[in-house]
């Protein structure tokens, strides 16, 4: 699985954080890896020091640029970013409008896809058209989900929106994988959550747990990914470790 879409409605659970970070692993490892930032937010697209001024995203999607030339090198070796801004808001509307909206973002990676090894598609917080666009394009569902009580909750919605695409547009999706974030060591609740998500989804639970760390949330004020900001720090090598985990489970 090259194309892995970072999906889970929940804001603030560590799909951004992950896809810059778990990107700039795969690049320390010289895998060549693109971001595709599909949040309106544009979050990914500043945390690797990028402003997502047009042309971006949304001019790709809409066919007024092409990809190669909105694509954007990050101070990173082997990592790139697809930046986007609030122009994609006005994206959402416009499609709902459209038939056979669902394949654009695939259509419009296509010509990009040969020169790397990885592309992580970041989703907004939401199920909606931008969202399902991204799991038309990718081969793996990748889903952060934070060690806290509620973390479950929604979940059955997400694994019916995957349900939902399979049966469409993109029968080839899985699962490639779930990953714990923030995970704070010292409270029972964290374990206690993470050994009940590992009974009901078994191995599709990384073995890497992301521990909660001050610096993974520092690095995208100074538009680094973690590897570049503090590289000894527990969430850069985590990061690596997880790298190092999607590519075994790939094999
Ligand atoms: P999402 O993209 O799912 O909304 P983010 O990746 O933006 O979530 O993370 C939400 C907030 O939590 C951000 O401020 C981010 O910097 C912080 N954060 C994410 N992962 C960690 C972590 N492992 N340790 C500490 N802070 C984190
Ligand atoms: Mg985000």
């Amino acid at each position: 699985m090259k194309t892995l879409a970072l999906a889970n409605q929940k804001g603030g659970v560590g799909k951004t954080t992950t896809a810059i970070n778990l990107g700039a692993a795969l690049g320390a490892l010289e895998k060549r890896v693109l971001v595709v930032d599909c949040d309106p937010q544009g979050n990914a697209s500043r945390g690797l020091g990028c402003s997502g001024e047009a042309p971006n995203l949304y001019d790709v999607l809409v066919g007024e640029a092409a990809p190669r030339d909105v694509v954007k090198a990050t101070g990173f070796p082997f990592l790139d970013v697809l930046p986007t801004d609030r122009d994609l808001v006005a994206l959402e509307v416009e499609l709902a409008g459209e038939a056979d909206w669902q394949p654009a973002l695939r259509r419009a990676l296509e010509p990009v896809l040969s020169a790397y090894d990885f592309v992580l598609i970041d989703c907004p917080p939401s199920l909606g058209h931008l969202t399902i666009m991204a799991l038309t394009a990718a081969e793996g569902l990748l889903v952060p989900l934070q060690c806290e009580y509620f973390a479950l909750e929604g979940i059955s919605e997400l694994m019916a929106t995957l349900e939902r695409v399979r049966e469409s547009v993109n029968p080839q999706l899985k699962i490639a994988g779930i990953v714990f974030t923030m995970f704070d060591h010292r409270t029972n609740l964290a374990r206690d959550v993470v050994a009940e998500t590992r009974e009901h989804f078994g191995a599709r639970v990384c073995d890497t747990i992301i521990p909660r760390n001050v610096r993974l949330a520092e690095a995208p004020s100074h538009g680094m990914p973690i590897l570049q900001y503090d590289i000894k720090s527990r969430g850069a090598q985590a990061y690596l470790e997880l790298a190092t985990e999607v590519l075994r489970r790939g094999e």
